[in-house]
């Protein structure tokens, strides 16, 4: 018999209707002795079989399932023809041209658990999230060295994450072929650059791209400022659609510096960017009555787990209020969250208090998240985590 976890009375539903993670609070027992990383079956208190899933006891996620079929196993084809059906799925949306770039396989979204595959114009970048996948590696890479032919791929492995869950793979390009410089891809007609080895500090935001073409669209001819700017693709975005003049402001000098390159890279001379701390800004800016035609809004993540959700509501409602009070009548808010924690609901209830705070009515034009390339499984609703309300303010 193969190893088998058993849940406690009472904690199947969820399982039943297909969430993948088991977390250790979940468990009564573990039966045949599974290794780290092997795949065992999931039972309910009953005996009932629910799913199978690969198995870490080392991580808080103890089981993340793979398949809800009794009759798959977890082999190197059914990670291949996975790792072929995401990449399937790119083709089909049309996120497939070869100087761009998208999000190839994400995580539980595309029944990989534990996998993140972004390219970058011929350049992958792959995460691994999860000891199963880690000891199976080669079987996700192969198809897309198959069928992409790749000229460098780049694991990247967070050490804080290789310590929750025992892995032992190092960040590095595989295959010792690695480019020589930053990275050059296109989105919406604009050249940017990534380095794909310094992750988060200079790469770039991929399930953004979206909502910069709709806010794009909607900030032509305005005068607009870009809060939490990164890299400014917002602002090079409104600029190139035709904003009249157009300020970027974030906290990091890197980020800012980045962004005033990409300006003079795609010839915008109407952006530019300063590094600013936001709030004290926004407080300066609505003080000195400073007026814009748009405002956007898109900070780090305010919540990083649930009991942080409270402090980060608080710090939505000041951004949200201080951006509805800078803009003009008729004016255009984008505003995002990326805290996963923070729902739909609270997020517009976040807006609804900002416009009653800012004495201004305030009608939703469009309910946004994450562009295609990350989707959003119906059963993991932890991957619908990128709110985008886009907004006009009497
Ligand atoms: N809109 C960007 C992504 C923003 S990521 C894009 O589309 O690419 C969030 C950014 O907020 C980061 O660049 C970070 O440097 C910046 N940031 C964090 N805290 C900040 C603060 N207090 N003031 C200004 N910027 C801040």
């Amino acid at each position: 018999m193969p190893p088998r976890v058993t849940l406690k009375q009472g904690r199947a539903k969820p399982f039943f209707f297909r969430h993948p993670w088991v977390l250790e609070s979940a468990v009564a027992r573990v039966e045949g002795d599974p290794a780290d990383g092997d795949a065992v079956d999931l039972v309910s208190h009953e005996g009932a079989w629910v799913a199978r899933g690969y198995f870490n006891s080392a991580s808080r996620i103890r089981v993340r399932l793979f398949t809800w079929d009794a009759d798959e196993a977890l082999a190197d084809e059914l990670l291949a023809r996975r790792v072929e059906d995401a990449l399937a799925m790119r083709r089909q949306i049309g996120y497939d041209d070869p100087a761009g770039a998208a999000r190839l396989v994400y995580g539980d979204a595309d029944g990989l658990s534990g996998l993140i595959v972004d390219r970058f114009a011929d350049v992958l970048t792959v995460q691994v999230n999860a000891l199963a996948i880690g000891r199976r590696l080669e079987a996700c890479l192969e198809p897309l060295r198959r069928l992409l032919s790749p000229r460098a791929v780049y694991l990247r492995c967070d050490p804080h994450v290789a310590a929750q869950e025992g892995l032992t793979l190092e960040s590095g390009w595989l295959d010792g072929r690695e480019p020589d410089g930053p990275v050059e891809f296109t989105e919406h007609g604009l050249t940017h650059r990534v380095d794909p080895t310094a992750g988060q500090k200079t790469g770039f935001y991929l399930d953004q791209r979206e909502n910069r073409a709709a806010a794009a669209r909607l900030l032509a001819g305005r005068r607009v400022l870009d809060v939490f700017c990164y890299t400014g693709a917002f602002a090079l975005n409104a600029a190139r659609g035709g904003a009249a003049d157009v300020l970027g402001i974030d906290s990091s000098q890197r980020a800012v510096d980045a962004a005033t390159e990409g300006a003079a890279r795609n010839g915008l001379t109407g952006a530019r960017f300063e590094v600013a701390d936001a709030l004290p800004t926004l407080d300066r800016l609505v003080a000195r009555g400073e007026r814009f035609g748009g405002v956007v809004l898109d900070p780090p993540k305010f919540a990083k787990s649930r009991g942080q959700v409270d402090a980060a509501l608080r710090a939505y409602l000041h951004v949200n209020r201080r951006g509805l009070e800078l803009l003009e009548p008729g004016g255009v808010l984008v505003t995002c969250s990326c805290s996963g924690a923070v729902s739909r609901d609270d997020f517009r209830s976040v807006l609804a208090t900002a416009a009653v705070q800012a004495r201004r009515p305030v009608q939703l034009l469009e309910e946004r998240g994450a562009s295609p390339d990350h989707p959003v499984s119906v059963t993991c609703l932890e991957t619908d985590y990128l709110k985008c309300l886009v907004a006009r303010v009497g």
